[in-house]
């Protein structure tokens, strides 16, 4: 018997499918899956891969497998996923099988892995970009050390001796980098669980509207039948969708199956995670960024030994070891995060649907403001569509206001705050109800000008301009991390009259401080967001401590619920809409609707919408909080441009130090494409990208407009898998379908 292995290793040269002699000893145990350890190469070190499939003959196979481990396994739907999902966005199959290993256990060694079991604790002492700043600065020189903070930036809390092993950096190190007052050790025997605190009250389901019983029968007739289906819940937030689903797995529960419940990063927050638990008890398992590793790893195993039936989790929980999916519910389905931004570039709501295919069970998708994909879709009957009208406590819909800021300036308000807005503050303050002031930030930040020349600052690795940070007054690139001191004087023709462009968080905070200098305030973005659960304890603050004012970014948009904000002020409305990108107006919709959702829950709630743009359909219909309207405006714009949903969008990205050679490449790959397309294949000449320097890496693209098609894999893999291509070590090509951002 022979097994066809893959290597587990990021190299390019590696990505290939390796024949190896299977021992008769392990003849009735392998299977394709298993994680076996083979001699390479030239070294008696062994290297670690996975068996991908098994057959009688080979003619290359000349090795035996060394090893076999049957713990932290993949099963062969696992490796069949990551074949498919390889050449559908095109990767290495071994990145695709690293997301489904549980959490910690991607090391070869196995006395290397995370495992169940008690001991020292490592944190981090320090928020991640402090550290990188002292990095930066040379204040932490040692490589050891740097190796250990950078390890735990992505891994923090860790038990000491899997530090100790992961990193092979010697404990008394860990004991100086204590002492310099980076890491803290603690001593942990609980168990890991993250919700070990919580004292939850059991509810019960409530009796159903008639709008959520209907859509509750639908969905749950195929749950009965065992049948596929892909169905869309559109409803505005607070018609009960949440209460949808909760039913919904109930059902599934009983069906003796499981579920799957995706929910964008930034809206697991306890309020959310609550409501499961509330209901479920302790079959919820939940995954997110801020667990630590071993954290990860325990609630894994809970779900793949059957303890948990549940789980909950961002973008990649999609691949938790569930064994019989009974459902698979993706709640705010128009969120970006679902399509992954490196490497493997995979959409969790196309792999959800061919999970939910697979397994006979229904896919369910919630939005308030469903991507325009998805609301397409829905008319052309290629997805149930269930609508939700009504709020199911019948909350009150806020009022919203649009304030035209051309004439505040011609006003002579030159602040960053209307009159109007600056009075409905006012009122709210003397009432003692919670404003949050909301900043447009997406493809918006603030840079430095000379008036006199138009020079502006940007980073040496890259070509973009640099970001001015007001609490370490210091320039910061966004894509490396360069700093710079700030200038006071133009380095092209030394004029004193430098500008700071954009309105960041910190100003808008200075400017509340003088126009309200009695209020109290708190800031969310992601400078202020770095510690574990420091986004809770923001939100926290400000709902118990009755903060005033809360001001941020994105950050605040989803997923809370403030009983006593009345009023919301968005600030810059249309930062988002000028950006380069065919979804710039959908997502400023999105954002408009969804930040208005957060007024008046309870209490009759007031939206002010600052704008330079009081035309745009997107901030009217927003305004109006019309959907539907939006929908039939922008479909039409999509369809006459050909954009998604009338087509996809491929990005090939080419990038590489030598700047002679990306181009030369890129040219190669077009020459190719054209070579083998049809009318039904739009392929644009290659040309710089917007961002055309990253990190010294000068960068380049094709874009391709078509719909994607098995047809279309193989032509771009056949473009792009040339000689050349893999003879160069510098230059990278990536292929991005459908990407979240253009530049
Ligand atoms: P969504 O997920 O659409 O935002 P939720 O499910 O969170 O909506 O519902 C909003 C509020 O209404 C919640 O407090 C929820 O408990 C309540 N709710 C939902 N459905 C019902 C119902 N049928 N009867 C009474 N209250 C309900
Ligand atoms: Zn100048
Ligand atoms: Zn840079």
């Amino acid at each position: 018997m022979y097994a066809e292995v893959i290597i587990n290793s990021d190299a390019k040269a590696l990505n290939r499918i390796f024949d190896y002699i299977v021992p008769n000893d392990m003849q009735n145990i392998i299977k394709i899956g298993a994680r076996v350890f083979v001699p390479f190469g030239r070294g008696t070190k062994l290297a670690d891969g996975f068996v991908i499939d098994l057959k009688d003959k080979s003619e290359f196979a000349n090795k035996e497998i060394a090893k076999i481990e049957i713990e932290n396994s993949l099963t062969e739907e696992n490796i069949v996923l990551a074949k498919l999902m390889a050449r559908k966005y095109f990767c290495n199959i071994s990145d695709c099988i690293k997301l489904m290993l549980p959490p910690g256990t991607q090391s070869k060694d196995i006395s290397n892995r995370v495992k169940e079991k008690t001991g020292n604790f490592v944190f981090l002492n320090k928020p991640k970009d402090e550290i990188e700043i002292l990095i930066e600065n040379r204040k932490i020189k040692s490589d050891k050390h740097i190796k250990v903070l950078r390890f735990l930036e992505k891994n923090d809390g860790i038990y000491i001796s899997d530090l100790e092993q992961i990193t092979e950096v010697n404990r008394s190190v860990f004991k100086t980098i204590e002492k310099n007052g980076y890491i803290k050790l603690v001593e942990k025997q609980i168990e890991r669980n993250p919700f070990i605190n919580k004292n939850i009250e059991r509810d019960i389901p409530k009796k159903l509207t008639e709008e959520q019983q209907k859509c509750f029968e639908g969905i749950n007739f195929c749950i009965q039948n065992e049948e596929f289906s892909k169905n869309l819940i559109y409803g505005i937030t607070g018609s009960g969708k949440t209460e949808i689903y909760l039913q919904l797995i109930q059902k599934v529960l009983e069906k003796g199956k499981e579920a799957i419940v995706l929910v964008p990063e930034i809206s697991l927050t306890p309020q959310m995670v609550d409501r499961f638990l509330a209901r479920f008890g302790d079959i919820v398992a939940v995954l997110h960024s801020k667990l630590s590793a071993g954290e990860r790893f325990d609630e894994w195993q809970k779900i793949s030994n059957g303890e948990k039936k549940i789980i909950i989790g961002a973008r990649s929980a999609i691949f938790g070891p569930v064994k019989k999916i009974g459902i698979i519910i993706i709640d705010e389905e128009h969120d970006m995060s679902y399509k992954a931004d490196s490497t493997p570039r995979y959409n969790a709501k196309d792999l959800a649907k061919y999970l939910a295919e697979k397994n006979n069970c229904p896919l369910v998708l919630g939005s308030a403001t469903p991507d325009m994909i998805t609301m397409h879709q829905a008319k052309q009957n290629e997805i149930i569509l269930y609508t939700l009208k009504n709020r199911a406590n019948n909350a009150r819909i806020p009022k919203v206001e649009i304030v035209d800021m051309r004439n505040e300036l011609a006003i002579g308000n030159r602040s960053m705050i209307s009159f109007k807005l600056q009075e409905e503050i006012n009122k709210n303050l003397e009432n003692k109800k919670q404003t949050i002031l909301f900043l447009n930030r997406r493809g918006y930040s603030t840079f430095i000008m000379c008036r006199e020349c138009g020079y502006v600052a940007k980073c040496k690795n890259c070509n973009i301009s640099l970001t001015y940070h007001m609490n370490v007054n210091k320039l910061k690139c966004h894509y490396c991390g360069y700093e710079a001191d700030v200038i006071n004087e133009c380095p092209e023709c030394r004029s004193k009259k430098i500008k700071y462009f954009g309105t960041g968080t910190q100003k808008l905070e200075n400017e509340v401080h003088k126009l309200f200098p009695n209020a109290n305030t708190i800031r969310m973005d992601l400078d202020t967001v770095t510690k574990k659960n420091s986004h809770e304890e923001i939100l926290n603050k400000f709902k118990k401590e009755n903060i005033d004012i809360l001001l941020g970014t994105q950050m605040i948009v989803k997923g809370h619920h403030f009983p006593k904000v009345t009023l919301v002020g968005v600030i810059t409305a249309d930062a988002s809409l000028n950006l380069e990108d065919y979804r710039a107006v959908e997502r400023t919709f999105q954002t408009l609707v969804q930040v208005s959702g957060r007024a008046g829950r309870e209490e009759n709630g007031n939206v002010i919408i600052q704008t330079y743009n009081p035309d745009h359909y997107a901030i009217i219909d927003s305004q109006k909080q019309d959907y539907d309207l939006f929908y039939n405006q922008e479909i039409s714009l999509r369809k006459m441009l050909n954009y998604p949903p009338f087509c996809d969008i491929i990005l090939i990205n080419f990038s590489g130090k030598k700047v002679d050679e990306v181009k030369k490449i890129s040219n190669l790959v077009y020459k190719k494409l054209i070579s083998v397309q049809n009318g039904n294949i739009n392929v644009y000449k290659p040309v710089p990208s917007p961002v055309d320097k990253i990190q010294n890496n000068y960068r380049w693209r094709i874009i391709i407009k078509c719909k994607v098609t098995s047809k279309i894999l193989d032509i771009i893999n056949y473009a792009i898998k040339d000689d050349i291509i893999k003879k160069s070590k510098d230059t990278k090509v990536i292929v991005d379908i459908n990407p979240n951002t253009m530049n």
